[in-house]
């Protein structure tokens, strides 16, 4: 494969002449290494996707989360077409939205009720107003580098950020409980809320799973005094378990944000509780003028049941560790060192002792080149189209990029 990005770097032109910065956020292509990489995506089948120059790859971003099941999934999409037929946004919600709030407080463990958004962002900010509602209580901490969304409390840079946005934000290092405790210690009586990813996935560093002791501690802290437990789920929910990532690692939350895979690439967030913050929570306005739409609410139902029905946690971690092992056997063969984190169905392998990431940089162009979409400094993720077969194939097309390279 020999992939040219002529229709990419066109629409890219025509892009920053119209849109500020032509592509933002996490899709802008100083994100990844600018040329090396495709910037528009055509359409999608499985786990594979292609780009608007026509080049197909096996896809391991996954649209960085949302594709859990794979992309234009045939059960997801007939009922999405179903409900569409009928209508998606009305003045009202419609049962689907009572279904879904039904089959999460019957799904996650921990969860007695449910509300809805559209992006993880609208979820993360609106459960630490939750969490303040509920405690009296001001001040909310973070794990430093840990991504929650695009609001100025977290939002990472600075841009119209003003230093008030960040004055009740605390920060303590992840894994550390040195650094947690002390933090507790000096603020528990003002802290709503910690809030916490299941495991730590900062870009541009290794993930890291928690400690069982970091787990037991932060469970103590919060339940002692009186902090909310706030699990920011967005981008490892339905990956890692079917009942809510907390699960697999033992924290004990009292709200969890969900997004990205619940609805297959439909858009569609949710925040589920504990009883005892559900009058709080309902005192919290909370409104999108299509925040109540009908489609997302049943691709979700069905990305949900499809989920427990396929035990597609479990398939993601095979299929991961397939990957990884196959990725990293690869590397000693071909004298590249690599280094392996966070959990297998959410992988991140980089090259060793690359501080600068310019190799692992390298490493993931070349891959993308030979039709195998990795991201250089962010985690990876694997959705069920991610079959045996593909992860062969994907070993493969790694293997032509190792040959090739040179670091
Ligand atoms: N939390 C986490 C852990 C995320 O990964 C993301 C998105 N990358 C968000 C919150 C924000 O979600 P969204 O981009 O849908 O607003």
């Amino acid at each position: 494969m020999n992939p040219h990005y002529s229709e990419s770097m066109a629409l890219f032109k025509r892009a920053s002449a119209v849109i500020p910065g032509g592509i933002y956020g996490h899709a802008a292509p100083a994100a990844t290494v600018p040329g090396a990489f495709p910037y528009f995506a055509h359409h999608a089948d499985g786990g594979r996707y292609w780009d608007v120059d026509g080049n197909a790859y096996i896809d391991l971003m996954c649209g960085y989360g949302p594709i859990l099941l794979g992309y234009n999934h045939p059960e997801v999409n007939a009922v999405a077409a179903e409900v569409q037929a009928q209508g998606d946004c009305f003045n009202h919600p419609t049962e689907y939205t009572v279904r879904l709030a039904e089959k999460l407080t019957q799904t996650i463990d921990g969860a007695d009720w449910a509300v809805f958004g559209k992006n993880g962002s609208d979820m993360t900010s609106w459960s630490i107003r939750t969490a303040r509602e509920f405690t009296g209580k001001k001040r909310i901490a973070k794990a430093t580098h840990a991504y929650h969304g695009i609001d100025p409390w977290c939002v990472p840079g600075f841009g119209g950020v003003i230093t008030e946005d960040r004055a009740q934000i605390d920060g303590f290092e992840w894994n550390n409980i040195e650094s947690l405790t002390a933090l507790v210690e000096q603020q528990g009586d003002a802290l709503a809320a910690i809030m916490l990813t299941p495991f730590h996935h900062p870009a541009f560093e290794d993930s890291a799973l928690p400690t069982p002791e970091f787990v037991t501690a932060v469970n103590q802290l919060t339940q002692h005094y009186g902090i909310l437990l706030i699990i920011d789920d967005v981008r490892c929910g339905f990956r890692l378990h079917p009942q809510g990532s907390h699960k697999l690692y033992g924290f004990e939350p009292d709200l969890i944000c969900f997004s990205k895979a619940l609805g297959n690439g439909y858009p569609i967030s949710a925040c589920v509780g504990r009883k005892a913050i559900k009058i709080a929570a309902s005192k919290c306005f909370l409104t999108g003028s299509f925040w109540n739409a009908a489609v997302p609410m049943a691709a979700a139902l069905k990305t949900i049941e499809i989920a427990e029905r396929d035990q597609i946690a479990i398939q993601l971690e095979r299929r991961g560790t397939q990957l990884v092992e196959g990725m990293l056997e690869l590397g000693l063969r071909y004298g590249i060192p690599l280094q392996a984190s966070g959990p297998a169905a959410m992988p991140y392998v980089r090259v060793a002792d690359d501080h600068s990431f310019r190799k692992q940089q390298a490493l993931c162009a070349a891959a993308t080149q030979n039709g195998l979409y990795l991201h250089p400094h962010h985690n990876w993720f694997l959705c069920a189209a991610h079959t045996r077969e593909v992860i062969d194939e994907s070993l493969q097309r790694f293997e032509a990029a190792l040959q090739g390279l040179e670091l």
